[in-house]
């Protein structure tokens, strides 16, 4: 069978701006980013169909029969078919340019109020027409950058043997503990049921008891890795922390792998070798974009994936070393740093920036600040949790070894206040065949600003929740 058979063909503008497609007659359908009309009488259209940063210059001569009454009055936003002769063109930056034998008009974008006019505009300003942004080259380039940090993080766990399972969105379990969850019922606010003793009563409820959106698919997650080995989902999860900064969002989402027979190094390097993984692929699949990111937003962007490329191991410190090295660095910080309180970012930070420079591996913290499921040390008061901080994002993975011994992890529900109970079935995994077992929780938008260096984590998800905001 013989391809190219069809010489009249759709093709993207990614592809149409490269050598080869010269001499091809093509079919291009995108959105006018600019006209200029030449003194010779024809039109330049610059042509964007989101494959690319670059737009496709279309030549259309005043000869063709829809020039005065359409061609000339296309502007930014404007809908479009071009079809046409690739040529080679000398044209600075653009190696093609499309000699234009119709051009069909789809649908108009009246200049008086299309809001993405030549004008650079804020992020800020942007987030407000979060249904226009991914027309712009910084919106269309973070989208491309997120489909390819997906995609690689499937490749990557695919390549290792790990099996994609599917943890459910709706659970009546705290994994984090932190109370702070989303409520999902289906009780009438204006008709509470409650109980003799003013309580509500849950039984009236869709589940018959309280339901919440998940915070983290790993409990169930452990219940496939203790059966299969290893095995990651990747899917939203939602956290109503009322933290307006710019690496939380109240939807986000998160590749949690988990694995039998894993202790906590073993963790760490799965950790690394991800990081590492996605940094290369990203590195050459994504060029093209980074650059973008590096010329337009963040002159950085290359420096740290190479750093992280690198083969040396990333630093691996305790969480006591580092408490250390922070009361020890001089720095004037807002939040005081003591053993036994949770790190902050600026001291995340500090470590990862300006003490090693490179991504470093925190490990051994305090049981106190930790959930219950992570395994207790010797010491009796830290347990065996890390957590990745890289540069210019501060903690980007979470997590531990799991504690696998059933007298233990029922001492540390107890000792936080939870009902084994409520939790049979995890902790059953432990009565039936336990094993040392592992995971993290990479966040998918903190991965994207790593990689992009975009400043708010707002502007890497295309419809951000945040306190106060659900619009689109
Ligand atoms: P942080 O201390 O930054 O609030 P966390 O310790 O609560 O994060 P974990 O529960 O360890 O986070 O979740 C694992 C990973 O998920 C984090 O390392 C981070 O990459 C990501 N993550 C956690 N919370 C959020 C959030 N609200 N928005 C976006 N990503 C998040
Ligand atoms: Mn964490």
């Amino acid at each position: 069978m013989q391809f190219e058979i069809v010489i009249m063909d759709k093709i993207s503008v990614r592809r149409v701006r490269e050598l080869e497609a010269v001499g091809r007659s093509v079919i291009l359908q995108g959105w006018v980013r600019t006209r200029r009309d030449s003194k010779g009488g024809f039109s330049f259209l610059e042509l964007n169909d989101g494959s690319c940063v670059p737009n496709i210059q279309i030549v259309a001569d005043a000869d063709l029969p829809t020039y005065e009454t359409e061609i000339k009055r296309l502007s930014a936003g404007c809908s479009v078919t071009v079809c046409g002769l690739v040529k080679e063109s000398s044209g600075r930056g653009q190696a093609t340019e499309v000699q234009a034998t119709e051009v069909t008009v789809h649908g108009w974008a009246d200049p008086q109020e299309y809001p993405l006019q030549k004008k650079r505009h804020s992020f800020e300003k942007l987030r407000e027409w979060a249904h226009l942004r991914p027309r712009t080259n910084a919106f269309g380039a973070v989208a491309r950058v997120r489909n390819a940090v997906s995609r690689c993080i499937h490749d990557f766990f695919q390549k290792h043997e790990f099996l994609y399972v599917h943890t459910p969105i709706i659970t009546a379990s705290d994994c984090e503990g932190a109370g702070e969850m989303f409520r999902v019922t289906t009780i009438d606010p204006k008709k509470v049921p409650t109980l003799a003793d003013g309580k509500v009563d849950y039984t009236c409820d869709f589940f018959d008891r309280p339901a919440y959106l998940t915070v983290s698919g790993q409990l169930e997650a452990e219940i496939y890795a203790t059966a299969l080995g290893k095995v990651y989902t990747f899917g939203p999860t939602f956290r109503a922390e009322n933290s307006n900064t710019s690496r939380h969002l109240a939807e986000f989402w998160m590749v949690e792998p988990e694995m039998a027979f894993y202790e906590l190094n073993d963790n760490m390097q799965l950790a690394e070798e991800l990081l590492r993984w996605l940094g290369h692929a990203l590195l050459d699949q994504c060029a093209e974009d980074l650059q973008f990111f590096c010329d337009r937003v963040d002159d950085q962007v290359f420096t740290r994936l190479q750093n992280l490329v690198q083969e040396k191991e990333f630093a691996r410190v305790t969480y006591t070393e580092a408490v250390e090295l922070l009361k020890a660095s001089g720095e004037d910080f807002e939040f005081p740093v003591s053993w036994g309180s949770d790190l902050q970012a600026e001291h995340e930070r500090y470590l990862t920036e300006r003490k090693f420079n490179a991504p470093v591996i925190l490990y051994d913290y305090p049981d106190t600040i930790k959930p219950f499921y992570m395994k207790a040390n010797d010491d009796n008061r830290t347990v065996r949790a890390m957590d990745v901080l890289v540069p210019a994002v501060g903690e980007i993975i979470g997590g531990s070894e799991r504690e696998d011994r059933l007298d233990v992890l029922e001492t540390r529900m107890r000792d936080q206040g939870l009902n084994a109970e409520d939790y049979w079935w995890y902790v059953d995994l432990r009565r039936f065949g336990t094993v040392p077992h592992s995971g993290f929780g990479l966040g998918l938008e903190r991965m994207v600003q790593f990689v992009t260096g975009m400043a708010n984590i707002r502007d890497v998800i295309p419809f951000p929740r945040t306190p106060g905001s659900a619009e689109f």
